[in-house]
């Protein structure tokens, strides 16, 4: 069985990890640098991404899951999504880099900071996992604002990117660990 990583620093590691589960791969909940040597992927979670920040520094992961991101697949979502950015907005924070896009914190404003909604993934999205629109949890997500060249938009919603990868890595502006629908972490399971 696959082994993925959550970091379990702060967030909703714990949903990751039912995710997981349901998808059919081993949840590591990853606290200390040594559990990056025993999983195929990680995944950075929602939850806030400064305090996120702040732990792995604290915790000396910030280096070590940068590494790791050389070489292996991580998948962020919400305040992960914000972490494997290039370039972060609103306000200005550090990141990963490891996805070639500029994305905006708590972009949908402050009255209607959560929502749920059904999207229209791409059709290259249904092939890969299975047909059907996909239920999406914004809960003070971020917008990305530019993609560069090299990243592929798996499904947007209202014009913007929520679902993309570039290369080995996914990201999604939303939440697909608080629905039962498990085809994203299917998708990120087949990257590893
Ligand atoms: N607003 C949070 C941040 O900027 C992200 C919210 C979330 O992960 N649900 O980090």
């Amino acid at each position: 069985m696959k082994k993925v990583g959550v970091l379990s620093l702060q967030g909703d590691f714990a949903a990751h990890g039912a995710a997981l589960e349901r998808a059919g791969a081993e949840p590591v909940y990853v606290r200390e640098r040594e559990q990056l040597g025993q999983i195929d992927g990680l995944i950075l979670p929602g939850g806030e991404s400064t305090t996120m920040l702040k732990l792995m520094r604290y915790e000396g992961l910030f280096d070590c899951i940068a590494g790791f991101g050389q070489t292996k697949p991580v998948f962020g979502t919400c305040a992960g999504a914000i972490l494997m950015a290039r370039d972060v907005s609103h306000p200005a924070q550090d990141s990963f880099g490891m996805v070639d896009i500029a994305i905006e914190r708590n972009a949908y404003g402050r009255q209607i900071d959560s929502r749920v909604v059904t999207l229209d993934p791409a059709p290259e999205f249904q092939q890969r996992t299975a047909p059907g629109g996909l239920e999406a949890v914004f809960i003070r997500a971020p917008i990305i604002r530019h993609i560069n060249g090299g990243v592929k938009v798996l499904a947007e919603y209202d014009g913007d990117p929520v679902l993309i990868e570039q290369g080995r890595h996914l990201v999604a502006t939303f939440h697909p660990e608080l629905t039962s629908d498990d085809r994203v972490h299917r998708l990120f399971l087949e990257k590893l």
